[in-house]
């Protein structure tokens, strides 16, 4: 569910008129709804109620202080992976004691900024990290609390890019050299070893790997606490959301009129079939959401420029590009892209949409079914408010988008559109080649 639907023929977010903040801002520009984060953060921690719970937003999928503060606001810890995360995280004001920090290559310096503002805890990747972290927490003379990434070899039947918890992926220890590990780290004396963790891959649709996961895991963590006194268990975050039917998912009708057998994922049958798993283990259970946190809570607003019409093609040329939102480019993925002004009037018109870019790659959907659009007219990527601006760049010279945050009727630019003074502002001619 979430908040962006139409009021008569206007795309609204809650009770702002996407195109009023399309013309007050410019585009490209990413819309954020507070309501449609503060339900799925809601949601999640009433599905798994009666745990121990913690919820670390992972702040991967949206980093902007604004969103950051909201979260905090609503209880919630992060899921941090690199020393910038940290020090977002203290910017907006939240909370580094209820946090945790991952990733597979933590620097030195990352170490210490965590261990100096009380990191709730280090989920491990390897052994040498262990041993970094214990010297690092060893100089300045503390004890480093530590959970271990195990990889629990499950498929997640996700995309391959963001699959993270097959035995050939990058992260964590196996399961089978778990207890190894764990061994190893509790001869560090600058090591406290304080819970185990797991994350198996993100934009998950079915609860059977979740389930398969925490079922294979569940034994060995209880090993741990027998042993160890561990204090929690992170079993990650990859909760899905949904792309194709993205505006229609925003009504309670939608779902009601989806078949249970094939009902996406909701925050209600995870914590539904989870819950009675994890409540015996009388641990603290810790989640790492991100995707589910703000995914359907974005769009990215766009303007037409061209209408291409060619031999059997036609080419709907936007605004916004590759640069903006990559997850087409990269994981070839679908995003609706609705009109902000709906005319149910008005020819279909059967296009590709691509933005200005010079790549092929820069291309957001083939062949769509669209309402035809004109130029000036605005259109709404939905779905974009997890991956969206912090995977953009500034490829061909592009400014960073602007982003708005929207709660009830007020809207408020967290992120102004970069200028081209800003972009170049660290560059330099050298002296040898002027002269
Ligand atoms: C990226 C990541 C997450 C969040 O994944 P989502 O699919 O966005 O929920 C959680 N935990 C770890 C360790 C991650 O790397």
């Amino acid at each position: 569910m979430h908040h962006f639907h139409y009021a008569g023929s206007n795309l609204q977010c809650e009770n702002v008129d996407l195109a009023e903040i399309a013309r007050l801002y410019g585009t490209p520009t990413y819309v954020y709804s507070a309501a449609t984060m503060a339900d799925n953060y809601n949601r999640l921690a009433s599905g798994l109620k009666g745990l121990d719970l913690q919820i670390c937003y992972a702040m991967k999928a949206n980093s902007s202080l604004a969103i950051l503060r909201h979260f905090a606001n609503l209880g919630a810890g992060f899921d941090l992976v690199s020393g910038g995360e940290v020090r977002r995280v203290l910017a907006a004001g939240g909370d580094i004691k209820r946090s945790v920090f991952a990733g597979v290559g933590k620097t030195e310096a990352e170490i210490e900024l965590a261990l100096k503002n009380d990191i709730f805890a280090f989920h491990v990747e390897s052994e040498p990290e262990i041993a970094r972290i214990n010297h690092v927490a060893g100089k300045l003379g503390v004890k480093a609390p530590i959970a271990i990434r195990i990889n629990p070899d499950v498929d997640a039947h996700t995309h391959a890019k963001i699959t993270t918890g097959k035995s050939d992926n990058k992260f964590g220890i196996p399961l089978a050299h778990a207890a190894a590990a764990y061994e190893a780290a509790a001869r560090f004396p600058h090591i406290q070893i304080k819970g185990a963790q797991m994350h198996i891959g993100s934009q998950l649709t079915s609860l059977a790997p979740f389930v398969e996961a925490v079922k294979k895991v569940a034994p060995f963590v209880t090993d741990l606490k027998a042993k160890y006194g561990i204090t929690y268990w992170s079993i990650g975050g990859g909760i899905g959301i949904i792309y194709k039917d993205a505006l229609a998912s925003g009504s309670p009708e939608w779902w009601s009129a989806q078949p249970a057998d094939t009902r996406p994922l909701t925050p209600e049958a995870y914590g539904e079939a989870l819950t009675p798993l994890l409540a015996p283990l009388g641990l603290k259970i810790v989640l790492e959401p991100g995707r589910y946190m703000v995914g359907n809570a974005g769009v990215l607003l766009s303007r037409v420029e061209y209408l291409k019409r060619g031999k059997g093609k036609n080419f709907l040329i936007v605004d916004a590009a590759m640069n903006d939102l990559v997850r087409p480019a990269m994981y070839d993925s679908f995003h609706e892209i609705v009109p902000l002004h709906r005319d149910t009037e008005r020819p279909a018109l059967v296009a590709d949409v691509v933005g200005p870019v010079c790549e092929s790659g820069d291309c957001f959907a083939k062949d769509r079914p669209l309402q035809s659009v004109g130029e000036g007219e605005y259109i709404a990527f939905m779905s974009a408010g997890a991956y969206g601006y912090t995977m953009s760049s500034r490829y061909n010279t592009r400014n960073m988008a602007a982003e708005v945050l929207v709660q009830g009727g007020a809207s408020d630019l967290i992120n102004a559109r970069e200028t081209f003074e800003q972009q170049i502002q660290n560059e330099k001619l050298p002296a040898f080649l002027t002269k």
